[in-house]
């Protein structure tokens, strides 16, 4: 009996994820006016899936992913012949590529580095790597997600007396992008397990603490893999509206909604609300605020483009530390190419990609937090969002070089 409800629910479950046998990735060469309007209308009445830009900022001589679902296909090829867009298909099964971003040979049951954890594993993970290494990590729960789920933080560093500057991180802000996740784990085991040997790692642990917090978006992390890979936002109820969830990103109070948002809770980009609708976003935003005066860094971790960004996005104005914040990124994006040659480009949001107003990192800046540094990981759109599991541990290094040495420029700054 118990077999049986157990492969209900199973059967219940299974029915619910979201296929995407015969859906399309493409990425589009835009050449004329014309061509960004067609796309432009295309984006809205086939409910087109940009992955690398918004349908309001499409323009002339930009390169743009966009997913379409299987139904849609047919319709959205005859368009691109008739407006002769230049294009090549990067995915031509996404199902497929879902299917395939994990490694098969592999069937491990438990957390591992290079793979691609669910919640379940990385929350045991939480609990263990702390346990297992009680003189370097402590941990806390900052609040509940609106899904009610703890949000862990890991704190870590060498234990002192007194508060040490830190470094707060983030990854999983939006829920797709699994490879961010995965960075925030290696991060911590990097950490601890290059302490005492590395003396880059030993000086930074010894001198600074680095919050971490492995899944801010924990609600739609875990719906991403329950019932549709492609999700992005959170999971909050919109009032007025059957479309869930808000983009934490764009729900920070930094300009917010003015550009690059949407007020459509069923946009990728809905603004939410109000700034800090969103409970993750609270939650983030008060303990920043809490320990401002201790918080020399903030670190955000998305995926993909292989760009270091930094503010602004929400004005295409410079900031006030431009120089000195673009030279870092710079050196971040050499020291990652030394180890397997990929490339970085970096440079403030709004004028390196697009504008977008709301974001952690823009907020975090003007609260006082200097450095802060949005990573949009691999790759550049071959897998985009289904990175395999084998560039998690080539992803993972390269990434460390930039992380520790932006965290080295903080240390001398102290
Ligand atoms: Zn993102």
């Amino acid at each position: 009996m118990k077999v049986l409800l157990l492969l209900g629910l199973v059967a219940v479950a299974l029915a619910e994820i979201t296929r995407f046998d015969g859906g399309k990735v493409y990425r589009l060469q835009l050449k004329t006016e014309e061509q960004v309007s067609i796309v432009k209308e295309l984006g809205d009445t086939l409910q087109l899936d940009f992955w690398n830009t918004e349908n309001e900022f499409l323009r002339v001589d930009t390169d743009v992913d966009v997913r379409v679902n299987a139904e849609h296909v047919d319709l959205f090829g005859t368009a691109l012949e008739q407006g002769e867009i230049q294009h090549e298909v990067l995915i031509n099964n996404l199902q497929a590529a879902i299917d395939n971003q994990m490694d098969k040979d592999v069937s491990t049951k438990s957390h591992a580095y290079d793979k691609y954890n669910s919640w379940d594993k990385i929350q045991e993970w939480v609990t263990s790597v702390t346990s297992g290494n009680p003189n370097l990590i402590s941990r806390e729960v900052i609040g509940n997600t609106y899904e009610g789920r703890p949000m862990h933080l890991l704190k870590i560093g060498k234990q002192s007396g007194s508060p040490k500057p830190a470094i707060f991180m983030d990854c999983g802000i939006h829920a797709r992008e699994w490879i961010t996740p995965a960075f925030c784990q290696w991060f911590v085991k990097e950490a601890v397990s290059t302490y005492g040997s590395d003396p880059q790692m030993t000086d930074l642990l010894n001198q600074m603490d680095i919050f971490v917090l492995p899944v801010f978006n924990i609600d739609g992390y875990v719906y991403s893999w329950t019932n549709n890979r492609m999700w992005r936002k959170t999971r909050s109820t919109n009032s007025g509206s059957s479309c869930l969830g808000t983009d934490p990103n764009r729900n920070f109070d930094a300009g917010w909604c003015t550009i690059g948002a949407s007020s459509n809770p069923c946009s990728e980009t809905y603004c939410g609300s109000r700034p800090e609708s969103e409970a993750e976003v609270k939650v983030v935003a008060d303990f920043i605020r809490k320990n401002k005066p201790i918080i020399k860094a903030y670190l955000t971790i998305h995926s993909y483009s292989q760009l270091l960004l930094f503010p602004y996005s929400y004005t295409t104005q410079l900031a006030p530390d431009h120089k000195e914040l673009l030279s870092v990124a710079e050196g971040a994006a050499d020291a990652l190419r030394s180890l397997y040659g990929t490339k970085y480009t970096s440079g403030p949001g709004a004028v390196t990609i697009y504008p977008a107003a709301g974001g952690s990192d823009d907020w975090a800046y003007d609260l006082g937090v200097k450095y802060a540094y949005t990573f949009e990981l691999r790759d550049t759109g071959r897998y985009g969002f289904l990175l395999p599991e084998s560039q998690i541990k080539p992803t993972c290094e390269e990434t460390m070089l930039a992380v520790k040495y932006i965290a080295a420029h903080v240390i001398n700054s102290l």
